[in-house]
């Protein structure tokens, strides 16, 4: 039987292994140096806007919320395609999650229905950019004017992603990225969060460290309730030698969906009834490769007839209204068609940049075998 290929593996190389060992040995593994470097390189990327790293993609958007003012009595909008974390920080601050249903196509927050979501208590839009696509950004922004509302972008999956050229973060309001492992470029956990200006940024520093603040040797202060959520040098030391490799990973990335929608023929669609991912190659990082399956086959009978033959496939992501938790807020069945049918049937086929095109050709061979008949 051929060797396991998973949905996602992280490539960290030998340098960055290197690196680890020498901020062990450093003496200083906690938030320190490779912090600050990590931050200010990712800033440098970002077109010089300001930058704090964080120990999850989770806390900087409920940071981003908290520095926005955003709570009680608030409307923030968000998609029911997404992992459940980006709805939870909206329960968290105490305000109301309101979502909108997706494209059938992009499987995108649909910014139609984002307009017509909108009402006199909305204060902010938390879009997603699933597999790192993102929606269109000057519509988003159009939107977020119009009506004074707050934008935190959940770019958790689109490093390396870009809208007319820019880089995904490098221009807008707030911007999230998650650094957890299975993200094109790794922490093994971490974040980071684009800010506007040093207000902001002295605010997020404060939130991730129990709202302190230092003044020369020995001046502690404390005026705003903050959790513990600071990156190590350790996650940063990995975070350098990853994001060195950016480029070589998001190219890889492209190159392999080139290489899935070559091998699956301009007829998959027609022959199997199956969906595939809008063809990007300019903006999206492909974070993930994902297709959606046709009703005749069960997710789980596909998940697991890929495993028989060694391939594991992912699920990203069941819709988030149909959790318990939603439900008992008053969502159920229904309320977003697209989102559950496409919730019902996608799947993430492998797509990490340590596969090579016969890993592709491998896994479309098998799949086409599963869906024909
Ligand atoms: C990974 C992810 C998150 C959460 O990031 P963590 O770093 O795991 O906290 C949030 N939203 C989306 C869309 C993600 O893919």
């Amino acid at each position: 039987m051929s060797e396991f290929l998973p949905f996602s593996r992280p490539s960290i190389d030998e340098a960055t292994i290197a690196s680890v060992a020498e901020t062990l040995r450093s003496g200083w593994i906690t938030s320190g140096p490779k912090v600050q470097e990590f931050e200010k390189q990712l800033s440098d990327y970002f077109g010089g806007r300001l930058v704090r790293t964080f120990n999850s993609g989770t806390c900087t958007m409920e940071i981003a919320l908290r520095i926005a003012g955003i709570g009680q009595g608030d409307e923030v909008i968000t998609t029911p395609i997404s992992w459940v974390a980006t709805a939870n920080v909206i329960l968290e601050i105490g305000a109301t999650p309101v979502f909108a249903d997706v494209d059938p196509v992009t499987r995108n927050i649909d910014l139609d229905k984002v307009e017509a979501a909108i009402t006199p208590r909305t204060k902010a839009i938390i879009p997603v950019y699933l597999a790192g696509k993102p929606v269109d950004m000057d519509r988003l922004y159009k939107i977020a004017a119009k009506h004074k509302l707050r934008l935190v972008e959940d770019a958790a999956q689109a490093i390396g992603s870009t809208w007319q050229g820019k880089p995904i973060g490098s221009f807008g309001d707030f911007v999230s990225f998650s650094f957890q492992a299975n993200k094109n470029i790794t922490t093994s956990e971490g974040g980071c969060l684009v800010l506007n200006n040093p207000e902001e940024a002295a605010l997020a520093e404060k939130y991730r460290l129990q709202g302190v603040t230092r003044s020369g040797y020995d001046g502690i202060e404390v005026d705003v309730l903050g959790g513990k959520f600071n990156m190590t040098d350790i996650a940063a030391a990995i975070g350098l030698g990853q994001f060195a490799q950016l480029n070589v990973i998001t190219a890889q990335r492209r190159k392999l969906a080139r290489h899935y929608f070559a091998t699956l023929g301009k007829d998959f669609e027609a022959q199997t009834g199956a969906q595939l991912p809008p063809a990007d190659f300019e903006n999206t990082n492909w974070h993930l490769f994902q297709i959606v399956l046709p009703e005749r086959i069960t997710r789980a009978d596909f998940m697991a007839r890929m495993k028989d033959k060694n391939i594991g496939i992912g699920y990203h992501y069941a819709p988030i209204h149909l959790f318990k938790l939603y439900r008992a807020l008053g969502f159920k069945e229904g309320m977003f068609p697209i989102a559950e049918r496409v919730g019902r049937q996608i799947v993430s086929l492998p797509m990490f940049a340590a596969m090579n095109e016969s890993d592709v050709e491998r896994m479309c061979a098998e799949m086409l075998a599963v869906l024909k008949n």
